[in-house]
């Protein structure tokens, strides 16, 4: 056979999408037609995370690479319209206008906000290019939005934060599972088999969701609490467990601090006390213990349900402590685990994107940590710049005096994903630049002055660490359209013209190598994660340092705090910051429905997926449709202290009466983040998108 004509072997890779980051194969086809994908996707059964599952959204991936949305130049704002230039002529311009904002107003005056589906390289490279190229404090990322209250939490009582301390195939084999404000089956649908098999082989299922998603439907038990009510829900259990005499008083002596704090707080929360906080009724409360007490082992697992609030950390704690309190963690099948929701939602934390922190997770006020990470990146500690401000609080100020007022802004959309959009959106308007690196014409693009167009997750190669802890690598399949650039080669040449030659490569490996430095001695240690194991390992586990395995599961004989004992937090219940009245008498929940993900700037933009899930609605239980006088798809106002968002009605039982829930993944009137209130955690930061205070009627007719 002729060998020269042989096709190109599949590439093995990733999925673009959630933090599940599900193996697949990629194989090269004929374009069929001019601008068709070039790879289509196939199973990758040895993959052990999904081992060959995929859901329609990394089903369709490939999709996107062809789509006509995508941006193939850079554009510039001429006389108030963005039109198509040459790649010297957007990069002078970008780096001119952030040049001339730092000389004018200082240099906290110019802005970085970044993404958590950014590869680790672009992560990494984009915390350096803020730290080193612009000195600015100012950088901070959209996963502020997305895990930052477990992550704080996870700290506080761990001494280390990874978002599941060990690998997924450990759900499939606890006892009983608290899954507490996740709805994997429309999220992460292939992790449901991980619960489907723990059921399978005896294990008990506990769903803590005001709604009755898919994910809570075969459950064992499913608890349904009043939103933002969910800490009290935790400390109540806790109570139980104490009363009850299911306290692992060894565990706690051995292995603990802080548990008579804890325990005063759970019995100043008794069973109906709980009941009328939360709506759930005694009984449930007490088969919840049971169940989880009566397994041997067990997990609690959280998603943005308790974390997404303005007592996120608190909340998370609370559940922290239930296992703290029965044993279940630090040991074998049993533990606390957040599932992260962005593709790199974990790594994508670890490397320096965030407002407080220098790669290998380290906090930027400390002194050994600017030091190490001043010396690779060969300048003076004392010229480091930060901490400064939480994704929330930049945007909010943007354009106003002190404030930031030229951004650059990496793979995030925050016109549809901030809490309270129309007034970023204003805010974002009001700089006096905007730079976005995207791959479509985001709304966020629309706003910019110099819009860089990225390649995509199959034309370039960069790390990623799924929501287990596990870096995984992402290999090109395909070449980049012509006139696209991947990030790290827009942060290269950026950085070439802001004066910094050098120490920003374009190749990602050569990125992860000088990362692999930043980051040892941290608590992400990845000093000894190399491409070549990455691909030989399925992914390595950090921490990983230099010359050691990684480690997949942590905490089994110490905590990583000072005395190796794990904390509990002294928390108790608070409403959330808005609960309703007469004028907004109803909550609102937002999440997310199985065709899109997240600002659906991607997904929206795929065919397959948008048939499936075309716009908006109000889900709304029928009992409420009848008192208001709606019935399904009529199209309803729904009125918040910040806007007001017309979608249509969707009817389900499944949903508590005095909620309403709409997904966020839209722009437009039917925008759900137009409503949700920006009250952040006093820790973390993190804004409180899953309870707010809402009117609904129908709309009038315009
Ligand atoms: Fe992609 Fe997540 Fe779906 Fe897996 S579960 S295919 S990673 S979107």
């Amino acid at each position: 056979p002729d060998m020269t004509s042989a096709p190109p072997p599949p590439v093995d890779t990733h999925c673009p999408y959630c933090s599940l980051q599900c193996g697949m194969r990629l194989r090269p086809v004929e374009p069929a037609r001019a601008g068709a994908p070039g790879v289509e996707i196939v199973e990758r059964p040895d993959f052990p995370v999904n081992r060959g599952a995929l859901c329609g959204k990394g089903h369709s991936a490939a999709e996107l690479l062809s789509s006509r949305h995508r941006l193939t130049a850079p554009l510039v704002r001429e006389g108030g319209t963005l039109r198509e230039t040459t790649w010297p002529r957007a990069l002078d311009r970008a780096a001119s206008v952030l040049e001339k904002t730092a000389t004018r107003y200082g240099r906290d005056a110019v802005g970085v906000f970044g993404g958590g589906g950014l590869t680790n390289e672009k992560a990494y490279l984009l915390g350096k290019f803020a730290r080193v190229a612009l000195r600015t404090a100012n950088i901070d990322y959209n996963g502020r939005f997305c895990m930052s209250s477990a992550a704080a939490a996870h700290r506080a009582a761990f001494g280390l934060d990874r978002g599941l301390p060990f690998p997924m195939e450990d759900v499939a084999r606890t006892g009983c599972v608290i899954l507490v404000g996740s709805n994997l089956a429309d999220t992460m649908p292939p992790a449901l088999r991980y619960l489907r098999e723990q059921q399978a082989a005896g294990g008990r299922l506990i769903v803590v969701d005001p709604r009755r998603t898919r994910t809570a439907e075969p459950a064992d038990l499913h608890l349904q609490p009043v939103p933002g009510t969910d800490l009290a829900l935790a400390l109540g259990l806790l109570h139980l467990v104490i009363a009850d005499g299911h306290v692992d008083e060894d565990f706690i002596a051995t292995r603990t601090t802080g548990f008579e704090r804890a325990r005063a707080s759970a019995m100043a929360h008794w069973p109906e006390r709980v009941e009328r906080i939360t709506g759930v009724p005694v009984a449930q409360q007490r088969k919840a213990v049971e169940l989880f007490t009566e397994a041997g082992t067990g997990m609690v697992l959280t998603a943005r349900g308790p974390e997404q609030q303005s007592k996120g950390v608190d909340t998370v704690g609370a559940w922290i402590n239930l296992c703290l309190a029965t044993g279940r963690a630090g040991r074998p099948l049993s533990g606390y685990g957040c599932l992260t929701g962005q593709g790199n939602g974990q790594g994508g934390r670890e490397h320096g994107q965030k407002a407080d922190q220098l790669p290998g997770y380290r906090s930027i006020t400390d002194p050994a940590a600017r030091a190490h990470v001043g010396e690779v990146w060969g300048i003076d500690p004392d010229d480091l710049p930060g901490p400064g401000r939480s994704a929330y609080e930049l945007l909010d100020t943007l354009g106003t005096d002190g404030g930031v007022r030229s951004l650059l802004l990496m793979g995030s959309n925050p016109v549809v994903s901030a809490p309270n959009a129309e007034h970023i959106t204003e805010r974002l308007r009001s700089l006096d630049s905007l730079v976005v690196c995207d791959v479509v014409l985001s709304e966020t693009a629309r706003l910019a002055d110099v819009v860089l167009p990225s390649a995509q997750w199959a034309e370039e190669d960069g790390t990623m660490t799924n929501l287990e802890g596990r870096v995984i690598l992402r290999h090109a399949a395909v070449a980049p359209p012509e006139g696209v650039r991947t990030d790290l080669y827009t942060l290269h040449e950026l950085a070439a013209r802001l004066g910094c030659e050098k120490g920003f490569p374009a190749d990602a490996e050569e990125v992860f190598e000088e990362l692999r430095q930043a980051s040892a001695g941290g608590d992400a240690d990845y000093s000894g994660i190399t491409y070549d194991r990455v691909r030989k390992q399925d992914g390595v586990f950090w921490p990983c340092p230099d010359g050691e395995e990684g480690t997949p599961r942590l905490f089994l004989d110490r905590f990583a705090t000072p005395d190796g004992r794990a904390r509990f937090a002294d928390v108790s219940h608070r409403p959330a910051a808005e609960v309703p009245d007469a004028d907004f008498p109803l909550h609102l929940t937002t999440g997310r429905v199985l065709a899109q993900y997240q600002s659906g700037a991607q997904t929206r933009r795929t065919p397959e997926l948008n048939r499936a899930a075309p716009g908006p609605f109000v889900e709304l239980h029928p009992r409420l449709a009848r008192r208001i006088g709606v019935g399904e798809g009529d199209l309803l106002a729904v009125t918040s202290r910040r806007g007001r968002a017309l979608a249509p009605a969707r009817l389900s039982g499944a949903i508590r009466p005095d909620t309403v829930f709409m997904p966020f993944h839209w722009a437009g009137p039917g925008r759900a983040n137009t409503l949700t209130n920006p009250a952040l955690d006093p820790v973390s930061r993190m804004p409180e998108f899953k309870v707010c205070a809402v009117r609904v009627e129908k709309a009038p007719a315009e």
